[in-house]
Parts: C-alpha cells; structure tokens; sequence
C-alpha cells in the first residue's frame, strides 16, 4: 500500500472532495461554506481528507501559501492530452487543498460566467478537465481514497470517470463515489458536441445516463453513476423526487431508491458566531445580548438608517436570482413601507434588474432602507448580527445557510417553507411563544406581506416573545459534527454499494 494511503487510525476512511468553490479560496455561494466545513468535521473524525479544486485567477497564491506540488501533470480527456499544474495549500482546519491551475480554463475574473453573467461557453469542458483532473492526481500522487465525494454538476462527471475509465485500476478500480446535489437547478446541461472530449463515449448518451432533450446533462449521469447521492436537506430530498419540484431528475432520482437522501447542512462555528466573531463590532451571545444592541446601531449607522432601537430592523442578503424570491420581496416592499415601521438592510448581487431596483430603494426611501450591491463577507456578517429579522421567501430553498447563521445571531427568520428553510425554521406559536421564526407557504406577495406583518406586530406587541424565540434560536444546535457522522454513514453506505454494482455489472471499456 501506498505510503500516504494509510489511515489515521483503524477505522479513518481516505476522501476525496472534489468541487468547484471551497472557503476560503473561492466563493459564489453556500456550497464554498458546507465544503470547507463539512471537511473539517471529517478530519476532526479521524478521516484522511484531501480537497481538489480549481485555481481560478482570483486566488491569491501568496496568501494561501500555496506552492508548487505538480508540474506538469498530463490529463487524458477523451480525445486529446491537457497540461496543468498543481498547487498545494492548506484549507481550513489544516485540510490539504490541490489547486489545478490550467490558466486557459481557470484564470478568469468569474467561476462560472462573466461580469454580465453569461456563463461561459466552454464551462462542460473547464469542469470535465477538473473531475478529470482530480482522478489523475490520485495516481500521481498515490492517494488512495475510499471515497470521492463530488459536489454538484461542475463535478458530477467524478462518478461516472471512476466506473467508465478507472473500474480496473490498482489504485482506484474500488473507491466508491457521492454525489451531493446542492442545488437540481443548475443540471450543467450542454451540446452533445462536448461529448468526444469528456471521454464518455455515445454509449451514455441514452436518456437513463447523460442524454436530456439531445444534450448532455452532467447532473444527470452523476446521478446514474454515483453509488450515492444526497442533497442537502430533507425536505428538498422529498420534492425534487416530485414532478414539479425535481427539475425534470425527479424519476431518475426516484429511481436510486434508498441510495438517494436529504442530509442538512450545519454551521461552521469557527466562523459564524456571536460570541467570537471578529467581523462585527461587538460580540454577544443568547445570555447577554447587549453586544447585539450595539450591533443593531453599527449597522443602521452604516446603511444611514435611521438611528432607532425600537424600530424593527430586518435583513436580506442572497444571490439576486428568482429562486431567492426576491420578485417576491420587490412586489411587497411598497405596501409594508407604507404600512408597516419598519427598516430594511439588503446585501446581494446578481440580475441586473434586481441590482437596479435594490441599488436605488435608499434614495425612495431614505434612513428607512439601506442597500449594498455586491459580494461583503463583513456586510454579511453585520447584517446576521444587527437585524432583528431576516427574511428569505425562496420559491425553492435546497438547504439555505443564511436562515440557520441568522438564528444563531439571534435575528428571527421569516421564511417560506420550503426545502430547507422548512427544515430548520420553527414555526412561531402565538399562544405559547414557542418557535423561532415565522413562516408561509404560498409563493405570493400576500403571503410575505402578511407574514412580515404577523413578525412585525409580535416585535411590537409581544416583546417577550420575541425575547423567548430568540433565545432559543440561539441555543439550537446546527453543528457539523452532527452532520458529518450522516455523511460518514453514506460513504460507508456507498462502499458497500460499489461492491455490489462491481459484482453486477462490469462496465466495458472502449
Ligand atoms: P446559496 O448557496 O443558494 O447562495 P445559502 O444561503 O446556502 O445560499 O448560502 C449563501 C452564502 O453566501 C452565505 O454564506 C451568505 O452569507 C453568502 N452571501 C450571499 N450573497 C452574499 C453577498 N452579496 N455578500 C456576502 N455574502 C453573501
């Protein structure tokens, strides 16, 4: 056995991560976050985990201490020979991260499309390259892993490379795969031209594997070709293996049967959290929630609000995309600020006319909204800190971070229940107090205005409530060492699944 294939002790697992944003390096969304903190879960387990990602131009090689680990390595993809380097750096909680640099893939401003978000024409063949890629770093270094865990399209070809190209290999003909879909509507969906390069040969091109209305599908074949697959909430597990929540993957989905289930999300707590975070101005926690006040003040301070304690302060911030239900929030906003006192703080970008209409609502509505338009992890952070609520009405929510950073900053969610949201949201109960949010189910603008209606007059009729769900909210337990302990049974569930699909059917190469 390979010197770095030993495990850490007798039952450590050797995984693999493959994916296309980890913090701290790159970052569009949540599933930068669930990566890095989900790994560091792992390791604190005992697991030997390694990530692969992409060196995209905007990582800073210095400031990661990233150095040269490979160069050159060969990658074969189906019909010709790529060259890249290998950098290595180290992620959070020590993690060994191999970035592949190939600057005519990766060295772009955007991960994924350009400064007017148009996704890039060649994206099939710049992921295929990374899953691809990571595979051959296996055998160039000689990591052996159990598993290869991939995450979303970008690396959904990692499952289906193992079993096509790599069933009869020494080192990884018996390393089991997942496949974690973050979010079923972005399927990585392509011209079938690509298909020659991706090495997958025409056989896979038939509607149980690849094939999606004569394209390509990544997700697709990932989800036939993982030995399992999970998504990242329960609740969201439940509707996309339905017609209208699945995104056209539902029956290929269903199909996978017990292989296929909802794992939540949890929080990093290294780094979101009251009582240690060095992004706000002034740490709190749920016994003493001065800090909060002080933070609440720094942040009206901030987005020239006006300068109330009372006032009810909510927080919005998400990637503009119709998914978030920010059309929801544009459709309702006039109404409760006529209706309602109240304040708004909204951090986010994304569709250009989202970005117009929320870039210009504090001049309609000055010290009452305060918007910034564009990516601020500090913004972020001061926003879950200071605002008494948080509102997120997505018309679907896969698991969502936001909501659960929020409660544990003790700023109450209003939320549609949906996916996730659903999943970690307590519903408010007026006679009781009980809950930690409050949350609708309709899609419409009534439904959010109501409800915000219904958060609103509980701040100001029923402080002690508020004060209850708070507290509460705070103390829950979204932890990833919970979380991990699931994903470790998958990947023992997926090594017992490899063995038998290796039994059943040998793939036959071309
Ligand atoms: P999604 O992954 O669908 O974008 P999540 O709620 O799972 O949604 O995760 C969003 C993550 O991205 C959170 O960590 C959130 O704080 C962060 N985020 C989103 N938009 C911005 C922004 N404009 N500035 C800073 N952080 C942001």
């Amino acid at each position: 056995m390979h010197p770095t294939a030993k495990k850490p002790n007798g039952v450590g697992l050797n995984i693999l991560i493959v994916a296309s944003e980890v913090e701290p390096f790159a970052k569009v969304g949540g599933l930068a976050d669930v990566v890095s903190a989900l790994c560091s879960a792992l390791k604190s387990f005992g697991h030997d985990v390694r990530i692969v990602m992409p060196r995209y131009g905007g990582i800073d090689l210095k400031q990661h201490d990233a150095r040269i680990a490979l160069e050159p390595m060969g990658v074969w993809m189906g019909d010709v020979e790529e060259w890249c380097s290998v950098y290595r750096a180290a992620g959070a909680g020590d993690i060994p991260v191999s970035l592949i640099e190939h600057r005519r893939y990766f060295d772009r401003e955007g991960l994924y499309h350009d400064a007017a978000m148009h996704d890039y024409d060649d994206n099939p063949r710049r992921f295929g390259f990374l899953s691809r890629a990571a595979l051959q770093l296996c055998k160039d270094t000689g990591f052996k892993p159990a598993v290869v865990h991939a995450h979303d399209w970008q690396t959904a070809l990692v499952p289906a490379y193992l079993k096509l190209w790599h069933w009869n290999d020494r080192l990884l003909g018996n390393t089991a795969s997942v496949l974690t879909i973050h979010n079923v509507a972005y399927q990585g969906v392509y011209p079938k031209s690509h298909l020659p390069y991706l090495g997958l040969g025409w056989h896979n091109f038939t509607s149980d594997k690849f094939e999606s209305y004569d394209r390509i599908s990544f997700l697709k074949g990932g989800i036939y070709y993982a030995d399992c697959i999970t998504t990242v909430s329960p609740t969201h597990a439940r509707e996309i293996t339905t017609p209208s929540g699945g995104f056209g993957l539902a029956p290929y989905l269903s199909a996978r049967g017990s292989c296929f289930k909802g794992i939540i999300n949890g929080i990093d707590y290294s780094v979101w959290n009251p009582q240690t975070d060095p992004l706000i101005p002034v740490r709190f926690s749920a016994d003493s929630l001065d800090g909060k006040r002080a933070c609440k003040r720094h942040l009206q301070a901030k987005f020239d609000l006006q300068q109330h304690d009372h006032v009810a302060l909510i927080g919005v911030i998400g990637r503009f995309v119709v998914q978030k239900g920010f059309e929801l929030i544009a459709r309702s906003l006039e109404r409760i600020m006529q209706n309602m006192v109240v304040q708004f703080v909204i951090l986010g970008s994304g569709e250009r006319h989202f970005e117009s209409y929320f870039r210009d609502l504090p001049r309609r509505y000055g010290g009452r909204i305060g918007s910034f338009i564009g990516f601020d992890n500090q913004r972020a952070h001061l926003i879950e800190a200071g605002c008494d609520f948080f509102l997120m009405p997505s018309l679907f929510e896969p698991c969502g971070l936001t909501q659960m950073y929020s409660q544990h900053y003790g700023t109450l969610p209003i939320v549609r229940a949906t996916g996730g949201l659903d999943d970690t949201v307590e519903q408010y109960n007026e006679s009781t107090g009980k809950g930690t949010g409050f949350k609708f189910w309709d899609p419409t603008e009534e439904a959010l205005y109501y409800t915000v209606g219904w958060a609103v007059s509980t701040w100001y009729d029923r402080p002690h409530h508020i004060r209850a769900m708070i507290r509460k909210a705070m103390k829950r337990d979204f932890s990833w060492q919970h979380q991990a302990r699931e994903y470790e049974a998958v990947y023992r569930q997926a090594i017992a699944r490899k063995k038998e699909w290796d039994e059943g059917h040998r793939p036959y190469y071309w």
